[in-house]
């Protein structure tokens, strides 16, 4: 059922990608609270534990994997992956709706999952954010305490492999200086399709 016409729908579908520790998120809300775009951030599932602070419904829908596997099952998802041993998966309905409706729609997602979108949305705008270096990256990954110490190895494993990619996306921003990065993302937005 949602695996056809996500090509030509009213609504500019964006994916942000980048590495756990490149900032991505800090950088996509900023941006969302600046209200200088005019887009909407799809809320994903995961079957992950859910950390302090986060809100269900709001920051992921937090399922298990037997609810996560029923609604895969029933096409329910845009794409999915598998990182770091759980499932995320962008749920379909709401992001086709909002696109239908002529609303910009950002994806906050990990590259295999991106690749997915590439192949079933080819006219959504693809935009990659890193850290300047990998010894950043790694530092920034281990102050913000999420993560145990295997977490992070994984996190940094996974990281090298997302950087491969880095080079089909239509943009990359580097996030060196966070309000520089922040004014980037949002023009760089505007000029493709999110305007507002
Ligand atoms: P975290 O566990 O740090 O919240 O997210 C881990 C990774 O999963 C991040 O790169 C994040 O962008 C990605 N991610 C979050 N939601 C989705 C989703 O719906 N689909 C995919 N493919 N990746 C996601």
């Amino acid at each position: 059922m949602w695996v056809e016409g996500w090509g030509d729908l009213p609504g500019q579908l964006v994916v942000v990608s980048g590495p756990s520790g490149s900032g991505k998120s800090s950088v996509v809300r900023a941006a969302l609270e600046s209200r200088r775009l005019n887009a909407q951030l799809s809320v994903s599932a995961t079957t992950r534990e859910r950390r302090a602070g986060e809100e269900h419904g709001v920051d992921y829908h937090f399922m298990t994997f037997a609810d996560f596997r029923e609604q895969q099952g029933r096409q329910g998802f845009l794409e999915f992956a598998e990182y770091n041993a759980n499932l995320y998966g962008t749920p379909a309905q709401p992001v086709y709706q909002a696109l239908q409706a002529g609303q910009s729609v950002i994806l906050e997602i990990e590259v295999q999952g991106a690749l997915q979108v590439r192949d079933t949305a080819p006219t959504a705008f693809f935009l990659f954010i890193k850290a300047p270096s990998f010894r950043t990256l790694e530092a920034r990954l281990r102050g913000r305490g999420t993560e145990t110490g295997p977490s992070i190895l994984q996190r940094l494993k996974t990281a090298r492999a997302e950087l491969a990619e880095a080079h089909w996306y239509d943009h990359v921003l580097v996030n060196d200086d966070f309000d520089p990065c922040v004014l980037d993302f949002i023009r760089v937005l505007k000029e493709n399709g999110c305007g507002g």
